[in-house]
């Protein structure tokens, strides 16, 4: 058995680096600076979507003895993500491959905690979502990362096959992804679903495909997005509505089991268990019955595209590195100076937050959230022109 103060112990080092700049960094000392244009993280900047408003009070308001009762995986909102998954993905998803969950957060946590062994290995690719080691510590399994190639970042189908052993239990895929807002396409996402069949027959056992899609309605110049849930069997789909509503301290989301799973009912029992072994992790009641709505909402993604649009060249423009996301919030940048943490800084203190790619190891390079708004754009513009002249004149 691993000790259980040494798991807490690694989880906590693994996140020290983004708790001591969220404690102390640029953005907890400048987010409420008057004028600010804050980039640093996916946080809304303008007030909620009306339709969200309006989909929560109307589902406050109980219609029966049970609105307000325990919830569980409920039937009506697994149809509802069901009947989305079929649609979006072709996949012939039931109601009962849905597990309903607090967010990505929730559905990552519970994948791993159910379907994990102690001492069993997980694959995730870096730059990563800040949480991923963290997670992977939580479930009792070692994080094996696979460094992705600046700067485009693409999925390298040969490095997690050279990073698979015999202990491997899972791989974690962000595709859109945060940070570099890359989408995979079908030729490397078919190339990583013969990797893992392969190694998977190797092993004896399934590894699990953990598909992050947090972002998947988050893509830009009508590019389809194609789930990797298309080209693997074992795979474990992870939503949230967080980003589509941009209402991330709403937590509802879900993990989806493919219904090609192996011993697919029995692992869908353990989900469950462990979602009520985390503290009845199933997603508010209010949520529950809001998700038919919640579903059909999003912000303007138009809206985050043309910011994008703007954002890009009037950078390239200063002389920044910039790259062009194909989907997702994020835009990453070369720092115009080696230390990121230091030039994060100088923005801010001319005006405007970035998150230090030191944070999502990447140092030298810098990421800018699009969901700042077309004001903060204005003002942030301003504030990377100013900073870019003063590194041109160092
Ligand atoms: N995965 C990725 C890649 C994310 O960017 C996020 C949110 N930043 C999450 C998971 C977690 O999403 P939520 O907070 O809505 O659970």
């Amino acid at each position: 058995m691993v000790d259980a103060s040494n798991r807490t112990e690694r989880m906590v080092a693994s996140v020290d680096h983004v708790f001591s700049w969220l404690d102390n960094g640029s953005w907890s000392r400048h987010r409420f600076d008057p004028g600010i244009a804050d980039f640093a993280l996916g946080n809304p900047q303008e007030l909620p979507l009306p339709g969200l408003v309006d989909a929560l009070q109307r589902h406050a308001v109980p219609k029966d003895k049970d609105w307000f009762a325990y919830k569980f995986n409920e039937p009506g909102p697994r149809a509802v993500i069901a009947d989305s998954l079929r649609r979006r993905t072709g996949i012939s998803f039931e109601p009962g491959d849905i597990a309903l969950t607090a967010g990505a957060f929730g559905g990552l946590g519970v994948t791993l905690r159910a379907l994990c062994d102690v001492g069993d290995e997980v694959v995730f690719l870096s730059p990563p979502w800040f949480f991923y080691e963290m997670l992977i510590e939580s479930a009792g399994a070692t994080p094996v990362r696979v460094r992705l190639s600046p700067p485009d970042f693409d999925l390298d189908p040969d490095a997690i096959a050279a990073a698979i052993t015999p202990r491997t239990r899972a791989v974690i895929v962000n595709s859109p992804n945060n940070p570099t807002g890359r989408i995979y396409r079908e030729p490397e996402l078919a190339a990583l679903g013969r990797v893992l069949e392969q190694a998977s027959a190797r092993n004896g056992r399934p590894i699990i495909l953990i598909s992050d899609e947090s972002y998947n309605r988050i893509v830009f110049d009508g590019i389809e997005f194609k789930s990797p849930a298309r080209f693997y069997d074992a795979t474990m789909t992870i939503y949230t509505y967080g980003k589509t509503t941009l209402a991330p301290g709403q937590r509802i989301g879900f993990a989806a089991m493919s219904p090609t799973f192996p011993d697919r009912r029995e692992n869908e029992q353990r989900v469950t268990v462990h979602q009520i072994a985390s503290g009845w992790g199933f997603p508010n009641a209010l949520l529950q019955h809001a998700i038919s709505d919640l579903e059909g909402l999003s912000i303007d993604i138009g809206a985050l595209q043309a910011r994008r649009d703007r954002m890009v060249p009037a950078l390239r423009e200063m002389g920044y590195d910039v790259t062009k996301p194909e989907g997702t919030f994020y835009i990453m940048a070369r720092s115009p100076e080696p230390d990121d943490l230091a030039f994060a800084e100088r923005l801010a203190e001319h005006g405007a937050l970035v998150l230090p790619g030191t944070i999502v190891e990447s140092p030298g390079w810098f990421r800018i959230s699009l969901t700042a708004s077309d004001e903060m754009v204005d003002r942030g513009l301003e504030a990377f022109r100013a900073v870019a002249r003063v590194g041109a004149g160092d």
